[in-house]
């Protein structure tokens, strides 16, 4: 309760920017990223540019440096997770351009070893944990839901047989609060079940991908965990649930040189991302009139954006040269939705 109060004084929105290390091989690259500030800004410059008198300066909730630990980075994240199983909703999302960083912040790079792990199975393994911890006050139940939205049509990643049905969105679904209600919905007690859930999820992910155009990179996936709270003293019911959102790449595609279906895909990528950006900033700026209708992304989330909700945003941008473009209209986005 204390957290949410204290939330509401700030913004129910957090930005944090991650910058990706230099990768083996690139040792000699000169970064973008000029200065770090304490206070989570960041400036921008092109270093190969003999005046700097162009540089940019960012401001967010925190910027992490290169050598951030995955422990860090989902520092923040626990208070997100009580909540959750407080009875409210809240959103978690990637965002930046393809191989900046977003799947290795959300999964990580190897589910072996837990130190790489990334905030999904972190937010997990706390999410049983504070659960168990509760166990003389509430039951919990937890069920999850994993879906792509590519080109604007919804998918369930979660069937076995890999099956493209296209999902419809009910906005609040009287039937049993889920917005996506023909999506797969799987009962899970540990973090061990859902590890394995977002095995076949990810399989499901690539299918159709082609050598050239890896799907993953195009589609948002939103992993969904839904927590209903039995209060054992009064009877009373509650209701929360976490998105875990890997957004499709940010960047923009040359429109000159994509054509076709590449072409169809960054459009709906462009606009879906844009409409969440929108959505994002009427909130924080408390506008009347809230965009959901724009994007499926949007309505799928519609009940998690807002309100009570809690939203964190991880940006994530890469320091090459060559990103520079990107990367300021990254962080362009990112401190829109600030
Ligand atoms: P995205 O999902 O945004 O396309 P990835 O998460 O797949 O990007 O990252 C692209 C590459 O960079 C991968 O090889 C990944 O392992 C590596 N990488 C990304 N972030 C980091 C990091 N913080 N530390 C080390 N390697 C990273
Ligand atoms: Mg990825």
């Amino acid at each position: 309760v204390l957290y949410n109060q204290v939330q509401d004084l700030k913004g129910s929105i957090r930005v944090y920017c991650r910058i990706r290390p230099f990768l083996p091989g690139q040792s000699n690259e000169q970064s973008t990223v000029d200065y770090i500030g304490e206070n989570g800004t960041i400036m921008i410059v092109n270093p190969l540019k003999q005046s700097k008198d162009k540089r940019r300066v960012f401001t967010f909730n925190k910027v992490f440096r290169t050598n951030v630990t995955q422990e860090q980075i989902y520092g923040d994240t626990q208070p997100l997770i009580r909540s959750v199983l407080d009875g409210y909703n809240a959103c978690i999302f990637a965002y930046g351009q393809t191989g900046s960083g977003k799947t290795y912040t959300m999964s990580g790079p190897d589910l072996t070893t837990e130190e790489t792990w990334g905030v999904n199975y972190r937010a997990l393994r706390d999410l049983f944990q504070i659960s168990k911890a509760r166990l003389d006050i509430i039951r919990y139940e937890v069920a999850v839901q994993m879906i792509e939205i590519y080109n604007e049509q919804v998918r369930d990643l979660l069937v076995s047989d890999g099956s493209s049905r296209r999902l419809d969105i009910r906005n609040k679904s009287q039937l049993n609060g889920l917005n996506v209600p023909d999506a797969s919905l799987v009962p899970v007690t540990c973090t061990q079940d859902v590890l394995e859930l977002m095995k076949i999820g990810q399989k499901n992910r690539t299918v159709g991908a082609t050598a050239l155009n890896e799907r993953s990179s195009r589609s948002h996936s939103v992993l969904t965990i839904h927590v209903l709270g039995k209060e054992l003293a009064t009877g009373s019911i509650l209701r929360g649930c976490l998105h875990l959102v890997d957004l499709a790449g940010s960047e923009r595609v040359d429109k000159s040189e994509a054509v076709g279906e590449r072409l169809k895909e960054a459009q709906h990528i462009n606009r879906s991302l844009s409409a969440l950006g929108d959505v994002i900033s009427a909130l924080a700026q408390k506008s009347t009139h809230v965009p959901y209708r724009n994007s499926k992304l949007t309505q799928v989330l519609q009940d998690s954006l807002g309100g009570h909700a809690k939203t964190m945003m991880f940006v994530h941008i890469n320091p090459e040269v060559n990103a520079l473009g990107e990367t300021i209209s990254t962080l362009k986005f990112a401190e829109r939705v600030a």
